[in-house]
């Protein structure tokens, strides 16, 4: 867009001022890109709107604008997207008054809870300095670490949970922010001057525990940023980061990796393998680790990824010499890992060996927990009462309207929900295909694992964690301090309880339906089972008590289960990845289409695929139905392209963009076409 500059503006406009433009007869906040004295080709003079008035917040810089730049080209998305993604609302007036008065009528978020009273009130105080003592092999990896960034390169340390990697990660914080450390290609500089830290987790409210750790050690210098938080909070943090004159330690999620840290020495990115990082919707839809990576080597600062389970993608990086691995293996307590069993529940079946939900295996373990007053957490993939509701009479599923997605019944409000959109309604038991009073709920969530748990451990304290308890704030709060209390025997949750919490007296994690981890139709499946189950292997058995792991599936000999605890599995992935030709090997690219007519979208996905295939070297399948081919109301299908890892990947995916293009163009009703890259 290309706007004049009033007289009276002439001598305030700056290349990253935020000014206030119109277009179709509209508002619109913008950041100047830039400033020139030409009209640029093609432009005709008659049609230049002059610019409204200059925002009186500071602008951006040019290190922002150049980041941007490079996330839109990589993500092929708009650089005001990622603008977008970069201040979500905090420059947005009417948005951030929302906000303000959701705060005053006490309506924050959970998250907000969680870390409430953070940046002002220890902006006051000053770094603590309680550094942490390092075992023997800490201090291995860290001179690991620091002989690393010397000769620029990234950092992987690989260390099991419980091995004490976060130590690790605030000796060097702490070493950055004094100005101790050593920075990328130092050889030239002898003295380092003190730099800023950017500390990026998957989640931040699963990460309470951390971010007081983090507090005893760097008091005042640490800020804490999620995209959850009150914009007039988000606003403070962009004030504080323009004082050059001092270091902060920033804690955030993905979109931290945009905050303007001008001095920035060091990133950390823990739990690197995670989905969280990953941006689905809308664009840019990035991956923070690895846009973190971009923006470390382009402000030269050091960069550390840490992970009990690293990625493939940064295995691979480590194998050809792009990261250094740093291995952490011992755990820092030095316990034994936790025992794992596997229970084929087709076999207890079969012998009646099953209560409900668990195997009377299952059942007797937890009773032995209980009596040791241990606890106990147990894992369902699944949240609801039932994941299925089923006719009796002539065995119809009920399906979501909206979507191409079984609905779940929800017993404590007596509703069935679409875990994919919205729709909620009031359960029904008349089958709305043979009318028949029939309609059963089939199977169990963790809603009713807990209803099964609660009747065979009467006497037991169990509570349940999962995304419908996480709606309600102070109850989700309460569930987690409870357990972590020891208030509460047994813990049932989802993933959610598989992230960032350290439980002492936790003693035997327990996984249900270990199937329902399996059943995801795509290659990244069985790397995303094994993170799962290493994870919550991790929360067994800390500090005092040698944890256990039981799983119950119906298919026992599954690779992911048999090579559990051996790390055997990894290396096997990485090979069929090769054999294959699948990422990390080459860049995967998905183009996804979505439209409200299934004609049309047929239509658009054909004439698609023919313009792509004039592109020279480019391997795609498709137009192919998504794994739920209809959600929201959307039908959806998707073109897979590979790229392979070469100098000629800008070109092609450029070239791709612009068969988008051109399609967008021709057809007659817009299709959505979607571009992700590197999508998980
Ligand atoms: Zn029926
Ligand atoms: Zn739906």
């Amino acid at each position: 867009m290309t706007y004049s500059v009033p007289d009276d503006m002439r001598d305030s406009i700056r290349e990253g001022s935020r000014v206030v433009v119109t277009m179709h007869f509209r508002k619109y906040l913008g950041v100047v890109e830039g400033i020139g004295y030409e009209l640029p080709e093609g432009i005709d003079e008659d049609k230049v709107k002059p610019i409204d008035s200059i925002e009186p917040f500071a602008g951006v810089s040019r290190l922002e604008i150049d980041f941007w730049r490079t996330i839109a080209d990589y993500y092929m998305c708009t650089v005001g997207e990622v603008y977008k993604a970069a201040y979500s609302g905090a420059f947005a007036r009417q948005i951030e008054y929302l906000a303000e008065e959701k705060v005053l009528r006490g309506d924050e978020s959970a998250a907000e809870r969680l870390l409430s009273g953070d940046a002002e009130a220890s902006m006051q105080r000053s770094m603590l300095k309680e550094l942490p003592k390092l075992s023997e092999l800490q201090l291995q990896a860290a001179s690991q670490a620091r002989t690393a960034f010397a000769a620029g390169k990234a950092v992987l340390l690989d260390g099991v949970t419980g091995s004490g990697k976060t130590e690790v990660y605030i000796t060097l914080a702490a070493e950055t922010l004094s100005g101790t450390a050593v920075s990328s290609g130092s050889a030239a500089r002898p003295s380092v001057p003190a730099r800023s830290v950017l500390y990026l987790v998957p989640e931040i409210a699963m990460s309470r525990q951390l971010c007081d750790r983090l507090k005893k050690v760097f008091g005042g210098k640490l800020l804490v940023f999620h995209s959850l938080q009150a914009s007039s909070a988000k606003k403070r943090l962009y004030e504080s980061l323009k004082d050059n004159s001092s270091t902060r330690i920033i804690l955030g999620t993905r979109s931290a990796v945009f905050l303007p840290i001008e001095n920035l020495g060091l990133v950390i990115i823990d739990e690197e393998h995670d989905a969280s990082y990953k941006q689905e919707e809308p664009a840019p839809r990035y991956n923070g680790r690895d846009a973190a990576l971009m923006l470390a080597r382009m402000r030269r600062a050091n960069i550390i990824l840490g992970s009990a389970t690293p990625s493939l993608e940064s295995l691979y990086n480590a194998e050809t010499g792009k990261f250094v691995r740093v291995a952490l293996e011992t755990k820092y307590y030095g316990e034994d890992d936790p025992e794992i069993e596997i229970v084929d529940t087709i076999q207890a079946r079969r012998l009646h060996d099953m209560t409900g939900s668990f195997s009377n295996r299952l059942i007797n373990e937890i009773r032995d927990c209980l009596s040791l007053r241990e606890q106990v957490m147990v894992f369902r993939s699944r949240r609801s009462y039932a994941p299925v509701i089923q006719c009796a009479e002539c065995g119809e599923i009920l399906k979501c309207p909206n979507c191409d997605v079984n609905l779940s019944y929800h017993k404590y409000n007596n509703t069935v929900a679409c875990h994919y959109c919205d729709y909620v309604a009031p359960f029904d038991a008349h089958c709305p295909n043979c009318g028949a009073e029939d309609l059963l709920p089939r199977g169990a969530g963790t809603e009713r694992i807990e209803e099964e748990l609660k009747a065979v451990f009467p006497e037991a304290v169990i509570d349940r964690f999962d995304a419908d308890v996480f709606k309600s704030k102070t109850k989700s709060n309460a569930v987690l301090k409870d357990f972590s209390e020891g208030k509460t025997d047994i813990l049932v949750g989802t993933q959610m309880i598989t992230k960032g919490f350290d439980f002492e007296n936790l003693a035997l994690v327990a996984v249900i339906s270990g199937d329902s981890l399996l059943s995801y139709q795509d290659f990244r499946n069985d790397e995303r089972a094994m993170e799962i189950l290493s994870q919550l292997r991790g929360r067994a058995g800390r500090r005092h008590i040698r944890g256990r792991m039981l799983i119950q599936t119906d298919t026992p000999s599954h690779p992911v289960f048999q090579s559990l605890g051996t790390g055997m599995r990894r290396s096997e992935m990485l090979d069929e990845r090769r054999q294959f030709g699948y990422p990390p090997f080459t860049r995967m690219m998905k183009l996804i289409l979505r439209d409200g007519h299934e004609g049309r979208l047929m239509r658009t996905g054909a004439a698609l695929a023919e313009k792509l295939a004039l592109i020279a070297g480019l391997r795609f399948t498709g137009p192919v139905a998504a794994e739920r081919s209809k959600l929201k109301g959307l039908y959806i299908t998707e073109i897979w392209i590979k790229l392979p890892r070469s100098q000629k990947l800008p070109e092609l995916k450029k070239a791709v963009a612009e068969a988008c293009e051109q399609v967008r163009k021709e057809s007659e009703y817009p299709t959505d076409i979607v571009p992700d890259v590197d999508p998980l």
